[in-house]
């Protein structure tokens, strides 16, 4: 179901200003990268300007813009990376709030290409899912939005390879606070595989309450975790499969040598 409260003009402008400094005293940022947008009509969002620090806006340097791209109001001009959030927009009309940040651990992830998807918390499978990769593309080229584009509908958030991290929600809370979640996860998954290096895997039975959970939330994206379980089925089923195909062959063999035999 889409909603329609958007907040106001004045509400989201606000919330751009509060959100920036949250990502940025969070060190989810540097400098002047990142970049937050939210929708307050069908066609419309507010989004932070170009080469300003998200910790230091006030809302009259927010930029109001069309879903084509169009500027309607505001002194300074968007962020290049803004087509990524006007391309999850079109995919995905059910989002009214993206958030793109740098945050160091899971960019981490995003430089090495591994994508967040060990069933590890309950948290993680639930507020964010699992979160893949997207090819790496030259910031504030049309290749951003398109290597973004497969994975606006069934996810809630994606790691740009080389780049940083792409979140967003039915509001702009939800947005941050996948990025907060999604920080913590690749925190918590370096950590347990290689400072602990020990990591107990949740199972597919775990795994499938959290996924009845999330879905009485309403909460229809995220990917489901691979587990354990599944994979150890899947091994058993293709060992049985080369165990019958062998015994087969030898049958064939023996009933071919023994028809022989009798023909001499
Ligand atoms: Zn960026």
């Amino acid at each position: 179901m889409i909603r329609n409260n958007y907040p106001s003009d004045f509400e989201a402008k606000k919330l751009i200003c509060e959100i920036g400094r949250r990502v940025y005293n969070k060190n989810f940022v540097a400098a002047n990268d990142g970049n937050i947008s939210v929708k307050v009509g069908p066609n419309t969002i507010w989004t932070t300007p170009t080469g300003v620090s998200k910790g230091f806006m006030t809302p009259d340097m927010l930029v109001k813009m069309d879903l084509s791209g169009k500027v309607l109001s505001g002194k300074m001009k968007p962020s290049s990376e803004v087509k990524m959030h006007l391309r999850v927009y079109s995919e995905n009309p059910e989002v009214n709030a993206v958030v793109h940040a740098h945050p160091p651990v899971a960019t981490s992830f995003a430089i090495a290409g591994i994508s967040l998807d060990q069933p590890v918390s309950p948290e993680a499978v639930v507020i964010l899912g699992t979160v893949p990769v997207a090819p790496y593309a030259t910031p504030g080229t049309q290749e951003v939005p398109d290597s973004i584009a497969p994975y606006c509908r069934d996810y809630n958030a994606v790691l740009l390879a080389n780049h940083g991290a792409l979140t967003w929600g039915r509001d702009i809370i939800e947005a941050y606070y996948r990025m907060e979640s999604l920080e913590h996860y690749a925190l918590m998954l370096m950590y347990s595989n290689n400072i602990i290096n020990k990591v107990n895997e949740l199972n597919c039975t775990q795994i499938s309450d959290l996924i009845d959970i999330r879905q009485k939330m309403g909460i229809k994206t995220g990917g489901i975790p691979v587990c354990e379980t599944n994979v150890q089925i899947q091994q058993k089923v293709d060992q049985d499969k080369n165990k019958e195909d062998l015994i087969q062959k030898i049958v064939q063999k023996v009933t071919e040598d023994v028809l022989k035999k009798m023909m001499n």
